[in-house]
């Protein structure tokens, strides 16, 4: 399946996509009405909606006509990122080639409230930034939570899979040492448009991701080139913490951000950033 939220006539709803087209669901007979409660409601009732959807939704759309939220508008905690995921990310970022890979993960977070719409406006606002960049990356929804995780059950906890440009305010991410606030800004997290539900994908590093900043590609790889895959991920997080139903889990960029090019480039008034998963989706924001 692939969920959307989304705003119909007023009324916030969520849907299953289908082409161009989206299936809203029920609003009657105790169907959830958020993600999160879809998410929450556990595999039993997520098999009933993927085998006869037709059970759950009352109102077909086309999907022009409704607007696209993320597909979690507001998580309940903050989206756990991951730093320096890809090798050639590494090597950019450190300037040499024989850079170390990581032998452990590097974990940041970015605020709930920077949670931004798939093709909504990411805000310009030279008094705060003047290094926004881009980075297009696969984030995992945990569908199923747990503690210390083994890596060989990890994939059987994901919900689903969808796109985040973990737009970075680099002047800020520096300045302030840790990364919490150049990664939290408002609106820079913009995540969709669909969530595709685990089941679609059959390996999750096997997904080729590209970036283009005014039709220009800038970023293209696939997650094979992970240094840490999604089921180690998933088993790290979850050794010290619980891991919960909702959860957000962003897996890192790859190469060709702005920052290391030379000379650096940034975003600015005016741009479109287009961040894709194949397989997934394609976010479209511009800067304003
Ligand atoms: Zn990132």
């Amino acid at each position: 399946m692939h969920l959307i939220s989304c705003r119909y006539k007023g009324a916030d709803r969520i849907g299953i996509a289908k082409g161009d087209g989206a299936g809203l669901i029920s609003i009657r007979d105790g169907w959830p009405q958020t993600m999160l409660a879809l998410i929450d409601a556990g595999p039993e009732l997520w098999s009933v909606l993927a085998l006869d959807p037709a059970r759950a939704i009352d109102e077909r759309v086309p999907l022009s006509a409704v607007e696209l939220f993320a597909p979690i508008p507001r998580p309940r905690k903050n989206i756990m990122c991951l730093g320096w995921n890809y090798a050639e990310h590494v090597r950019e970022s450190s300037g040499t080639r024989a850079a170390e890979i990581p032998e452990d993960p590097v974990v940041f977070t970015k605020n709930t409230t920077s949670v931004n719409g798939p093709y909504c406006d990411i805000p310009w606002n030279p008094e705060l930034t003047t290094q926004l960049d881009w980075e297009v990356e696969l984030a995992v929804i945990i569908g199923i939570g747990g503690r210390r995780i083994p890596v060989a059950n990890a994939l059987r906890h994901v919900f689903g899979y969808t796109v985040i440009n973990d737009v970075s305010a680099r002047d800020l991410q520096f300045r302030h040492k840790q990364y919490f606030l150049g990664k939290s800004l408002d609106g820079t997290c913009p995540m969709g448009p669909v969530i595709v539900t685990a089941d679609e994908i059959q390996d999750p590093q096997a997904l080729e991701l590209r970036t283009w900043v005014n039709g220009e590609i800038k970023q293209s790889s696939s997650t094979r080139h992970q240094v840490f895959e999604v089921a180690r991920v998933i088993s790290i997080l979850s050794l010290g913490m619980p891991l919960e139903p909702g959860d957000i889990i962003s897996t890192g960029t790859p190469g060709g951000v702005g920052f290391v090019r030379n000379p650096p480039e940034f975003l600015k008034h005016g741009d479109l950033v287009e961040c894709e998963v194949h397989g997934i989706g394609k976010l479209r924001n511009h800067v304003r």
